[in-house]
């Protein structure tokens, strides 16, 4: 909704357009309308350029018990618990429920494929397309968003700063143009703007990946967990000039070795990231580089298969994978720390929720596991996006009811009234059209009745029985008959007969 001052209304506002963001988007539709604002094309995002997979426990073999093993594992002491079951105990649901919306993870023999990376104890990494999972999550996601009515997604949008009133988040602005600038209100607001690759000279992060949602989040003055925490992969393209491509830890999963100038194997490629990365690191320091993964000894025709895009941008390079050793260095790639949140995606800031890369729920601890992210996503997308309907919904009535108290209480004044009309026509502009359940209506039908207490209570300059007002203490002969409240404008009329003859049916 547009206001005539051009500030937006809605009822959910969430910036990002990547996994967590879309898949919240998606379960907030069902309780009003939401608006996505993304700073490039929707499908321009960390998840867009995810190659490897998805790691779930879904396959024969597996157990969400040795998932969480590996996940607490690899976080190296301080993974919270309780997020990290909720990653591995909910995301089987969350995977299905997305191949049930158009997901096409690939199959062999008509059964899930799943392949195995660092420091997983199975193969249990779903892929998709290969080495596109990452965009084929996306797209049936974008698909399904653009299909949904409630949800409206404003793409070249940057969103700049939070808005904060009275401690509690209320929107955002965003520039859309140079120098055009707008304000969006809505009842909560939802940081998944992704990681903060880019703060890195080598990073495997697209230039959208400035973490801008840490950075907005702490300067409205919300927490931050973990930030120290950032994960370099080891093998990113080291081509010069290049943009250090992602080369995916799926490779090495299906066999490639790391090799030093020497050609001498140095390290377990299938060690935790940071293990591998310093190995490459100590490598190049102390004369035996430069590193490269070599992939010869595997079946060619399996390789250009299983890594169509890894494939074909190396080939841009001058790089034939199949025959070529592919140059490789580490480079940062995924943000462990962030909003500092809860499991249900809320933040320090009432108002203020984050989910995925941007948000530090302790999931990963000190590392993340290989894979862990796209899930990590799913789920917590999928939470924030109940959290925000329970407790948005649930906090505006608290504080209508506070407001209405203390101006539209026992002692009333004129410019107390007019503050709460102001708070209640905000509110009423970002209320459900369609209310999706019985509180919700509730909700929209207790700001409706207070707007058209508070209209009346400031239209009548006087003190009267129960209407007492501290800016005019006396009854006022001016105001002596009724109220009439019609299209939102007070009237005073008769005394005897407060409804005219002509608007009577
Ligand atoms: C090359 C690469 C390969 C990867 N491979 C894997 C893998 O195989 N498996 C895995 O699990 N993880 C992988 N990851 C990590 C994973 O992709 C991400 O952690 C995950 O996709 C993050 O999802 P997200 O929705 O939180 O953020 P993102 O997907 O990054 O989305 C962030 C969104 O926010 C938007 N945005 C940012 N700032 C603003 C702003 N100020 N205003 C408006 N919009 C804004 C961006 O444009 C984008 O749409 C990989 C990452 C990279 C970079």
């Amino acid at each position: 909704m547009n206001a005539p001052d051009g500030t937006l209304h809605t009822d959910f506002l969430v910036l990002g357009s990547g996994i967590a963001g879309l898949r919240a988007a998606l379960g907030l539709s069902r309780h009003g309308a939401v608006l996505v604002v993304t700073k490039d094309q929707p499908s321009e995002s960390n998840t867009g350029y995810a190659q490897g997979g998805v790691a779930v426990a879904i396959g024969a073999d597996d157990d969400t018990r040795l998932h969480l093993d590996d996940t607490v594992s690899a976080g190296a002491g301080i993974v919270s618990g309780a997020a990290a079951r909720v990653l591995v105990e909910e995301g089987p649901e969350r995977i299905r429920e997305l191949a049930s919306w158009g997901a096409r993870f690939d199959r062999e023999d008509g059964r899930y494929h799943f392949t195995r990376e660092g420091a997983h104890s199975r193969n249990r990494v779903l892929h998709a397309l290969g080495d596109a999972t990452g965009w084929e999550m996306v797209r049936a996601l974008l698909e399904r968003a653009h299909r949904t009515e409630a949800i409206a997604v404003r793409s070249f949008a940057c969103s700049t700063d939070l808005l904060v009133r009275d401690g509690i988040a209320r929107g955002c602005r965003f520039l859309d143009e140079p120098g055009s600038e707008t304000a969006v209100l809505a009842r909560a607001t939802l940081l998944a703007t992704g990681g903060a690759g880019r703060v890195f000279a080598e990073t495997t992060n697209p230039p959208v990946a400035t973490g801008d949602g840490a950075a907005m989040a702490q300067r409205a003055g919300a927490a931050l967990l973990d930030m120290e925490f950032v994960q370099f992969h080891p093998t990113a393209l080291a081509v010069e000039g290049a943009p250090r491509f992602l080369i995916s830890e799926a490779v090495r999963g299906e066999g490639a070795y790391l090799r030093n100038a020497a050609g001498e194997r140095f390290t377990d490629e299938l060690a935790a990231r940071d293990r591998v990365a310093r190995a490459i690191v100590r490598e190049n320091r102390e004369g035996r580089g430069p590193v490269s993964l070599d992939l010869r000894h595997l079946d060619a025709e399996r390789v250009r298969t299983r890594f169509p895009r890894i494939a074909a941008t190396c080939r841009r390079y001058g790089i034939d994978i199949t025959r070529d050793p592919v140059p490789v260095t580490p480079a940062a790639h995924y943000v462990m720390g962030g909003v500092a949140t809860d499991l249900h995606g809320r933040s320090t800031l009432r108002g203020l929720y984050a989910a995925g890369e941007a948000a530090g729920t302790g999931v990963h601890g000190a590392n993340r596991l290989a894979s862990n992210s796209l899930l990590e996503g799913l789920v917590f997308g999928a939470r924030a996006a109940e959290g925000i309907a329970d407790h948005a919904m649930g906090s505006i009535r608290e504080e209508l009811q506070r407001r209405c108290w203390q101006a539209l209480g026992l002692e009333r004044d004129g410019s107390s009234l007019a503050s709460l009309e102001r708070w209640l026509d905000e509110r009423r502009q970002a209320a459900p059209t369609r209310p999706a359940d019985r509180a919700a209506a509730e909700d929209r039908n207790l700001l409706d009745v207070a707007s058209a207490m508070a209209a009346s209570a400031r239209f009548r300059e006087e003190s009267r029985g129960s209407h007492y007002r501290t800016d005019f203490p006396s009854p006022d002969e001016r105001f002596h008959g009724h109220t009439l409240l019609e299209a939102g404008a007070p009237r005073l009329v008769d005394v005897e007969t407060p409804v005219p003859e002509g608007a009577r049916c």
